[in-house]
């Protein structure tokens, strides 16, 4: 049997046209939310993510911008930056794309970014909100993954949700989230014993390792569904021999472009589980999306707010 494919460019396209409809609303009260990018330096791969970004503002009619400081920039630099976007109140969102450059000491940074504009969850008081269960801002690709379990009605309340991997971004909210939806947790890690037998009894799996394929089919519970946070760039033929041998069309496309990227899951899977994502077009578009609804929400709370205020 075949998997039932959990397809996160659907899901995009529809929090995009809900998205559309709260920022035509907003636009009715004068409010357009608005993302400020913090890019520094030339890493190409971090270009490409603030690109896509920025795009997808622009397809939503959010307004946007970017701040490029030099890769010489000091932490003093940096929080002087962050401290200006905390005060313009247009800015919805801060978004500072990591990593920074080894001499800024990046948690300062994180930590300087007001809480009520932290569109990436990161910040301890919205990891803390996460914590207790109160409303905040959740961090993206978390966020994302149960978009994509509720709106495939896969049920959670009661389940058990195996998460690998203990990441600050994904693994920990990742638990906690599934945790505040009744399901009963184990996360795993590097240092966890028997993972095959942990994973086989998992109604519900999140892999979030960043370790190509490592999530054997065998591992996976028939019907369970598989959530594939990994995103795993294979370059090596062997690899891609073995990982894809089932998937002759996906393999004949590594032998064209050198390259193919690969999820935490052994494709095989997609013929054990019950439900899973693909990688590419799973997990991948849905980081961007709550990104989005992030800034959407923060203009709601911080704006809508002010607004009332000063109607008061
Ligand atoms: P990370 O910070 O490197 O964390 C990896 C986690 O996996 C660690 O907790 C590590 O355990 C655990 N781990 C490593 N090897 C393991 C093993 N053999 N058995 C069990 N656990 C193991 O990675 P991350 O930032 O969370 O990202 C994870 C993956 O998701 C990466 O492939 C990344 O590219 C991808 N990602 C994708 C998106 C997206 O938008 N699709 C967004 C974010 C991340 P220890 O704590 O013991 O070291």
């Amino acid at each position: 049997m075949t998997a039932r494919v959990l397809d996160g460019l659907k899901i995009r396209d529809q929090i995009f046209t809900e998205l559309k409809t709260e920022t035509a609303r907003l636009a009715g009260q004068n409010i357009q939310p608005g993302l400020a990018a913090v890019l520094v330096g030339e890493d190409p791969a971090s270009h490409l993510y603030v690109k896509s970004k920025i795009a997808a503002c622009e397809q939503l009619g959010l307004a946007s911008w970017l701040h490029t400081p030099p890769a010489s920039i000091t932490t003093d630099e940096m929080l002087k930056l962050v401290d200006h976007l905390n005060r313009d109140n247009n800015v919805d969102g801060i978004l500072i794309q990591l990593p920074l450059p080894k001499q800024v000491d990046t948690k300062r940074v994180l930590e300087a970014v007001d809480p009520a504009k932290d569109v990436d969850g990161f910040h301890p008081v919205n990891l803390g909100r996460l914590v207790s269960g109160r409303a905040g801002l959740v961090a993206c690709t978390p966020a994302g993954c149960m978009e994509i379990l509720r709106r495939n009605e896969i049920p959670i309340e009661g389940a058990h949700a195996v998460v690998l991997g203990r990441s600050d971004i994904v693994g920990k909210p990742m638990a906690l989230l599934l945790m505040h939806s009744n399901a009963t947790v184990t996360i795993c890690h590097s240092k966890t014993r028997d993972l095959p037998d942990v994973v086989r009894r998992a109604d519900i799996v999140v892999a979030a390792m960043g370790k190509a394929g490592y999530v054997q089919a065998s591992w996976v519970k028939p019907g369970s569904a598989v959530i594939d946070v990994g995103t795993n760039r294979v370059t090596s033929v062997s690899e891609a021999e073995s990982l894809l041998k089932n998937f002759p069309q996906r393999l004949a496309k590594f032998r064209e472009k050198g390259s193919v990227l690969v999820g935490d899951v052994h494709p095989d899977a997609m013929l054990s589980a019950g439900a899973l994502t693909p990688v590419p077009g799973g997990v991948g578009p849905m980081t961007i999306t709550m990104l989005m609804s992030n800034t959407v929400k923060s203009a709601r709370l911080r704006r809508e707010k002010t607004i009332a205020k000063v109607a008061l």
